[in-house]
């Protein structure tokens, strides 16, 4: 009976947090100003969802497409920057979760990009309910390692599984005023909401995190942004940059904070695993 109870009571939790994801949370696609984060990393994302363009010479990489309609705002975003939208050639896919990769049959539908997906989230882009039934791309499988490359733009990939099974990080170089800073595009290090106990589809769920904060704790972060603003104090640094004076620092540059938020997510994923764990074993 305990045993009964504790999966019921996961699987609310899984409820309650999976509704409010595929309901598209009101505000979420709202336009958010679009900004040079530092050299060709610029945000293009919305007001809750972010999404990165890498430009270069050749061509531009855009990484999430989020929602289906979230891609006019993410074109109007990359349009107010100067820059053209059919000018995008690759399309790194967001994490498996709807609100970060609904939208890539529509980006690859309007500008042809070669759309590449980790390995480890394919079982469910497969499985993947598209918006007007449409395929779901997929052109390349990223593993750990791998890098993606475009007009002497590198991005090299961290597989950080736990939020999903593939979560993808990827790093690149920036440059500023002749200073070189490790940039650092995080998956999610969101542990709060998913279901440790009685996970069947995920089994190794709790260890798989737990592990992408020990190896988050080992990457040289510096100009660090994730996969919603609210991880890397997007309004707060934006505010900042808006009133950035000539010789201010660059507000992104946040190692230290970096370091602060891998400990915060962490204790947060240890609690949430404590309070599921304790709900399992106690009676009704
Ligand atoms: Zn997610």
């Amino acid at each position: 009976m305990r045993f009964i109870s504790g999966r019921l009571a996961a699987s609310l939790l899984f409820t309650l947090v999976f509704i409010p994801v595929q309901a598209q949370p009101p505000g979420w696609n709202d336009p958010h100003p679009p900004h040079k984060v530092m050299d060709n990393l610029y945000y293009v994302g919305t007001s809750q969802l972010s999404s990165f363009l890498i430009t270069t010479p050749e061509g531009h990489i855009l990484h999430s497409s989020n929602y289906e309609s979230s891609v006019p705002v993410i074109k109007a975003a990359v349009e107010e920057l100067g820059f053209d939208f059919s000018d995008i050639k690759i399309l790194i896919s967001g994490h498996a979760h709807p609100d970060h990769i609904e939208g890539d049959a529509l980006v690859k539908e309007m500008t042809g990009a070669e759309v590449v997906v980790g390995r480890l989230e394919l079982p469910y882009h497969e499985a993947f309910d598209t918006p007007g039934g449409k395929e779901q791309p997929i052109d390349r499988l990223i593993d750990d390692g791998d890098s993606v490359s475009l007009g002497g733009s590198t991005l090299t990939a961290h597989v950080q599984s736990g939020h999903t099974r593939g979560c993808l990080a990827w790093s690149l170089t920036l440059e500023e005023n002749g200073h070189s800073y490790n940039g650092f595009i995080e998956c999610s290090l969101n542990g709060q909401f998913l279901r440790y106990v009685g996970n069947e589809q995920y089994p190794e769920i709790a260890s798989d995190i737990q592990q992408t904060y020990q190896k988050a704790k080992e990457i040289p972060a510096e100009v660090w942004v994730s996969s919603h603003g609210i991880f890397y104090g997007l309004d707060e640094k934006f505010a900042k940059l808006q009133n950035r004076g000539p010789g201010d620092p660059n507000p992104f540059n946040d190692p230290e904070g970096y370091v602060e938020h891998v400990n915060d997510f962490e204790q947060i994923f240890l609690d949430t695993l404590v309070r599921q764990v304790s709900e399992a074993n106690s009676p009704e």
